[in-house]
């Protein structure tokens, strides 16, 4: 199996970038932080105080999450339910950092994300996948923008969802969320040491795609 690693921190374009990428090679594209949202969403629904490491610990069994793939495009399912939509909220981000930084959360969604890339061809999108889910991954990329463009292109992408964001709110977002997860103590985001860095800041999508898919043709060809 070819697993791709794509790591970098948020807005960088990484599953926007992901999930073409894996469309044209036909590997089934998997979008991890995802599942850190859906585990947030659950939080929030029980109305646990996420702040409280040992409460969101102890209520992980609860958790039923899988991912689904529907005419190629990937849903999570929440306890059956499909929150594919809901965990895309802004409320939900915050938490999803906040509860991926205590580790009986990483640890519960680790075999999850092991096992779908040991059964298939996978575009892995993340913080830590080349880092600590698939240290042996073929191929690495830590793909990044400066916050300024990525909040530039997040507040787009939510104002076209009809999503009513300030671009200072959606910086000041992008600027804690990128200290948080770089900060934690476990599976913090950082480039893997044999990681191809990647900065899409003067890139639009299609360069940025087409970048991408230059570099990991080259690598698929090097390594069959
Ligand atoms: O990628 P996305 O912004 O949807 O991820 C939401 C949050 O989940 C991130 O801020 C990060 O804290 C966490 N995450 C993580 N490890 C991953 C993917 C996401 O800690 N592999």
């Amino acid at each position: 199996m070819i697993n791709i690693a794509i790591d970098g921190p948020a807005g960088a374009g990484k599953s926007t970038i992901s999930k073409r990428l894996a469309a044209q090679l036909g590997y089934i594209y998997v979008d991890t932080g995802a599942l850190y949202r859906a585990v947030g969403l659950y939080m929030l629904r029980v109305g646990v105080d996420i702040d409280r490491a040992d409460d969101v610990s102890a209520r992980l069994d609860g958790v039923d999450v899988k991912l689904q793939y529907i005419d190629g495009t990937q849903h999570v399912l929440l306890c059956g339910e499909d929150v594919s939509d809901d965990i895309r909220l802004p409320e939900v981000s915050m938490t999803a950092s906040k509860v991926s930084a205590i580790p009986a959360v990483r640890a519960f969604l680790f075999d999850l994300q092991r096992s779908i890339a040991k059964d298939n061809n996978v575009v892995m999108d993340g913080r830590d996948i080349g880092t600590v889910v698939l240290p042996d991954a073929q191929i690495k990329i830590f793909l990044t923008a400066s916050a300024e463009e990525r909040a530039r292109r997040r507040c787009k992408e939510l104002t076209e969802k009809g999503q009513n964001v300030s671009y200072d709110d959606v910086l000041r977002d992008i600027i804690d969320r990128d200290y948080a997860d770089s900060h934690r103590e476990i599976a913090p985001l950082k480039q893997a040491a044999d990681a191809e860095l990647i900065d899409t800041s003067n890139l639009d999508l299609e360069q940025s795609v087409e970048c991408l898919l230059n570099f990991v043709s080259k690598r698929i060809g090097e390594n069959e």
